[in-house]
């Protein structure tokens, strides 16, 4: 079966342990993504913001200045692509992601989440870009130069130089993402931009009140825009307690194609960027179960397809 996801953390990991994409204990590996077919992932660059921060502004400080430390995340990620170059191909275009898809290899995609991991120097975008990141997921938990997380003030939104990135980003052809950004934020977006955008990992706010997830207007507003919407699979996001099955997961689904979404829903299951996942579910692995319990709650093959794929790839072929 076929396979896009639009989040995962699995680089950082990389980075932080040392461990390797081909055979690890994480999420995403060889043995996992050899599943799928096609196989299309974004790969995270993380602004990794973990600690030091000021806990009285909950402004983001990074533990290494961002040109340090997204040149280290950078670095990990060639590595590993370059070492996985049997199986996987590193894409900057759709064609890039056609000719990968069409090799029989999993395609690879560069993203960078929270935007403070921009290297400090003007031409940062066009450094960026050149480095083959292709979405920028706005802000991560804190408040930084950009503009402020849901995490911190859902009514503080972007700064200036974060609607100017908007912008740039519009012209630059690097996608937005909005997943982790404040409501105030979010509405900035719609501000600055008339382009699509994306979620690419938040459920609905509707089923599960926890500030990451998007409002019913949110998603409207995406679906309206043609944007995409990638379902978060973290338990937190999906339930408010401490275990999910994957019917919690269908239930935002659900909601999503309820909402006229059935091209605009698809998947952020945020692999390795999370600890808790839907009983059943213990990695990309198992992401078969979720297309066949579909299949057997009556779900048309077409709109698993465009959950699991078509919607993802369609939306790449149209911004990329
Ligand atoms: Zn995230």
């Amino acid at each position: 079966m076929k396979l896009f996801d639009l989040h995962c953390d699995t680089i950082y990991e990389c980075c932080e342990t040392g461990k390797h994409l081909r055979e690890n204990d994480l999420h995403i590996n060889y043995a996992a993504a050899h599943r799928y077919q096609p196989y299309v992932q974004f790969f995270a660059l993380f602004c990794g913001a973990r600690q030091p921060y000021s806990p009285e502004t909950r402004d983001c400080l990074l533990d290494t200045p961002a040109d340090e430390r997204f040149g280290r995340m950078l670095t990990t990620a060639r590595r590993e692509f370059a070492a996985n170059a049997d199986w996987l191909t590193f894409c900057r275009s759709a064609a890039d992601i056609r000719a990968a898809v069409e090799a029989g290899k999993a395609a690879a995609l560069l993203s960078i989440e929270g935007a403070e991991l921009l290297p400090d120097r003007p031409d940062a975008l066009d450094y960026v870009y050149d480095a083959g990141v292709r979405l920028i997921t706005l802000t991560w938990n804190y408040r930084s130069r950009y503009g402020c997380s849901s995490a911190v003030d859902q009514n503080e939104g972007l700064t200036e130089l974060g609607k100017q990135l908007v912008r740039d980003c519009g012209e630059k052809g690097i996608i937005v993402d909005v997943s982790h950004l404040s409501d105030r934020g979010f509405q900035d977006v719609c501000e600055a931009t008339d382009r699509p955008f994306v979620a690419t990992h938040s459920d609905s706010r509707v089923l599960c009140r926890n500030s990451r997830n998007l409002t019913d207007e949110q998603f409207a507003e995406i679906a309206n825009r043609r944007g995409l919407v990638g379902v978060n699979l973290y338990t937190p996001f999906l339930v408010r307690q401490s275990d999910s099955v994957i019917d919690d997961a269908i239930d935002h689904i659900e909601r999503f194609i309820g909402m006229y979404g059935e091209k605009v829903v698809a998947l952020g299951c945020d692999f390795d960027g999370c600890d808790t996942l839907p009983i059943g579910i213990d990695g990309l692995a198992d992401m078969y179960r979720l297309a066949d319990r579909m299949l057997t709650l009556g779900y048309k093959q077409e709109t698993v397809d465009g959950l699991f794929y078509d919607n993802a790839f369609n939306f790449m072929q149209k911004m990329l």
